[in-house]
């Protein structure tokens, strides 16, 4: 078996999960979960990926010969590869060469809180077909309180990708957050996004259960 090139980004591959049908895109798509992410959204479900930064580091070509058995799939619909994590983002650069080995005619979509450097936007932007952005909530205190983030960072890069990519690349999800924001905070956000120039946005709830696994932090079902 050959090693890869030094350079070359690896994915540390959570898992896979294959005919996912009007989830995660148009046609049926692959999700790929990535780990890591720079957020502490108080109701991630992905609380495993948070603490477990690394997954089984995966070349641009290995992730390529797991997908494509659903090749005919992709190009007879519309779908394709739909990037989640954690932060698809945080690894702009494998999904660059990713896309270089696949038929252009496959979709290439990212998940994303847009919680990430400048440039990972950059080079995603080149990569990839649509944008699936989790905005949370744009009020400075709100989006602190329950990321743990700085606003101005995901607000910045939206701003950027559009620019980038344009707006009908883009959905935005608008969520309603049990506890840290109300149905009008989520009015004014998706007023907010409007007046920016976003069409597509995807407004819903965080569902939340009772149940909680570390004593104070609920998880989404
Ligand atoms: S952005 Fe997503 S993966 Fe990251 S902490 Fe928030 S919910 Fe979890």
């Amino acid at each position: 078996m050959s090693h890869p090139a030094p350079d070359t980004p690896l994915y540390p591959l959570l898992g896979i999960a294959r005919h996912r049908i009007g989830i995660d895109g148009n046609g049926v798509t692959t999700l790929v979960a990535g780990a890591g992410c720079p957020l502490q959204c108080r109701f991630c479900i992905n609380q495993e990926i948070l603490r477990n930064k690394s997954g089984s580091m995966i070349t641009p070509q290995g992730l390529f010969e797991r997908v494509q058995i659903d090749d005919l799939y992709f190009r007879a619909t519309g779908g394709g590869v739909t990037f989640g994590g954690g932060e698809s983002l945080l690894h702009a650069a494998f999904i660059r060469d990713f896309r270089s080995l696949c038929p252009s005619d496959w979709k290439i979509r990212a998940e994303t809180s847009l919680a990430v450097p400048k440039e990972n936007v950059r080079i995603a932007a080149a990569a990839v077909d649509e944008f699936i952005v989790d905005c949370k909530d744009p009020d400075p205190v709100r989006y602190s309180a329950y990321t743990g983030g700085d606003v101005s960072l995901m607000m910045d890069n939206l701003h950027l990708l559009q620019d980038l990519v344009g707006p009908q690349r883009i959905i935005v999800r608008v969520p309603l957050i049990p506890g840290f924001n109300t149905v009008s905070d989520r009015d004014d956000n998706a007023r907010l996004l409007r007046d920016m120039g976003f069409e597509k946005l995807d407004l819903f709830e965080y569902v939340t259960s009772k149940i909680s696994h570390n004593g104070d932090s609920p998880q989404i079902y």
